[in-house]
């Protein structure tokens, strides 16, 4: 056996190991008692990978790849670091462009050493299975980065989160895929065609732009998911062109993960994808518009004296919590609350939307690094629901649209459709936001002036604080 395949066999192995620890680590990720280390196990493979790749005998220097370590380090540790857990989706939609930027420039220098090699007469040129293969990738892969700097745009506000339309978008947006689809079979036909290669690309990175100009703020994370299913898919793709199994496997992983996740979110919100690729939705109503011309109803308020009085008396308490939650990082003090009312004798339950928040699970993740038991949480919409009917007092903390009547009954609302929870079926509902503050889609909600709502204005953190210090005046008995 010479050095060679020792070394391609060493290779290999590390990239079977890296695969093997994926899908552990995928398999971890489908509990909250192990996502952490499913995390773990994800890291380990992904390391493996890393070593398998730099053990590649055609590497000639690797002075650019430790250039590129460092200065992706110095880069991206900070930023993991620092970003809040607020600004989690945008930070992920950034670092999909970058993988997706990978992924498309390893296309492009594969096509073009294969082709000028072919040109010169050196090597057979291109097959048609090579050509689909990288043709797939930086199709995909272009189309990802710019979708995915302008998710992050959104996000991020630095263009507006609300749909951008023009007429005849749809159409237009058709006529640009059809294009694109077009290109590429006609490199797959003749792989020497390097002007159907680069009009692909083009037309891949304007694809990007936009599909996603129509989509609002509201549908990003669904938008997010499908992007990381085609970076996954783009990667998938480079594995076959450049013959190398782990980023085959990794890449299949990546684009089924996301896709299906995509699909549950839609189911979550109540929306196909047609609706959310096609629909323009958020452009309805402007934000905090009122519906119609009759005099607006005011909320009620309640002190965080008396509402510690109704919380320490409640026999079961439903806590919903969303993303002013986790702006104010109120979970700690939350917990507080619910071991306060426990030992008064009241049950707690939190009932956690699929959507609320910013990201899948970021309320979950909240509250279990706040050490709430995974048990205490009602995660399936309707089983909430049945919950909500015989609750004593429901806390809604920093939650908006995850709890919005018109969800159900205006079908002129944006949110229409999304499957919502029902507080006001229990017998008390208290609000805790800071102000009249809109949620993320924009429109007011009717929760607020229902006869059985009472706010409690003030940042999350603050409030859960007081009701605290009142819960605990009351067993002083002062
Ligand atoms: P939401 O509808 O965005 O409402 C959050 C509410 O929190 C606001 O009305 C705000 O009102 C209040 N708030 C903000 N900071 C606060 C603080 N420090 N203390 C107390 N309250 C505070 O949140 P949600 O009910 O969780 O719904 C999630 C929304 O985000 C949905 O529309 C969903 O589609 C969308 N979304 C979800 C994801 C995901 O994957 N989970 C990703 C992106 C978007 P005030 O300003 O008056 O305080």
């Amino acid at each position: 056996m010479n050095e060679l395949t020792t070394r391609d066999l060493i290779i290999q192995g590390t990239y079977l190991v890296a695969s093997i620890f994926f899908v552990l680590g995928l398999r971890s990720l489908t509990k909250p008692t192990q996502a952490r280390l499913g995390m773990q196990q994800a890291a380990f493979g992904m390391l493996f990978a890393v070593i398998g790749t730099l053990l590649n005998g055609e590497i000639l220097s690797y002075g650019w790849i430790i250039a590129g370590l460092v200065i992706g380090t110095a880069i991206g540790y900070p930023m993991a670091m620092k970003v809040a857990m607020t600004s989690m989706p945008q930070f992920v939609a950034f670092s999909h462009a970058f993988g997706a930027i990978a992924a498309t420039l390893v296309g492009v220098v594969e096509y073009r050493h294969t082709h000028t090699i072919n040109a010169q007469g050196i090597m057979p040129g291109m097959s048609h299975g090579v050509a689909a293969a990288i043709g797939f990738e930086v199709l995909f892969g272009a189309l990802t980065v710019t979708g995915s700097f302008m998710a992050f745009g959104k996000l991020q506000e630095l263009i507006t989160g609300r749909p951008i339309t023009f007429p005849g978008q749809n159409a237009f947006n058709i006529g640009l895929i059809a294009a694109a689809f077009v290109s590429l079979g006609v490199l797959v036909y003749n792989p020497d065609a390097a002007w159907a290669f680069y009009t692909m690309v083009s037309l891949g990175l304007f694809l990007g732009v936009s599909m996603v100009l129509p989509i609002g703020g509201g549908d990003m994370p669904v938008v997010i998911s499908l992007l990381n299913s085609y970076a996954g898919l783009a990667a998938s793709a480079t594995g076959f062109a450049i013959g190398n199994n782990v980023l085959i496997i990794a890449g299949a992983l990546e684009g089924a993960g996301g896709f299906i996740l995509s699909i549950m979110m839609s189911k979550a919100m109540n929306r196909s994808f047609g609706n959310i690729i096609f629909g323009a939705f958020g452009s309805a109503p402007s934000a905090g518009a009122k519906k119609d011309g009759g005099p607006a109803k005011e909320a009620k308020v309640i002190t965080p004296e008396d509402a510690a009085t109704q919380l320490a008396y409640a026999g079961s308490v439903v806590v919903i919590p969303g993303y002013g939650m986790a702006v104010a990082q109120a979970q700690h003090t939350c917990r507080e609350l619910q071991e306060l009312i426990e030992k008064k004798g009241g049950k707690v339950a939190y009932a956690i939307h699929p959507v609320a928040g910013r990201m899948p699970g970021h309320l979950n993740v909240i509250l279990s690094e706040a050490g709430i038991d995974y048990g205490a949480l009602l995660t399936d919409v309707e089983d909430a629901n049945r919950v909500l009917l015989t609750a004593d007092v429901v806390v809604i903390i920093g939650a908006n649209d995850i709890v919005n009547p018109d969800a159900e009954e205006d079908k002129s609302s944006p949110l229409f459709g999304m499957p919502i929870f029902r507080p006001w079926t229990a017998k008390t509902v208290f609000v805790v936001k800071r102000g009249k503050g809109t949620g993320f889609s924009g429109v007011e909600n009717p929760l607020f002036t229902k006869d059985n709502t009472l706010m409690i204005y003030g940042d999350a953190k603050g409030v859960l604080g007081n009701l605290v210090k009142e819960i605990k005046a009351l067993d002083e008995g002062h």
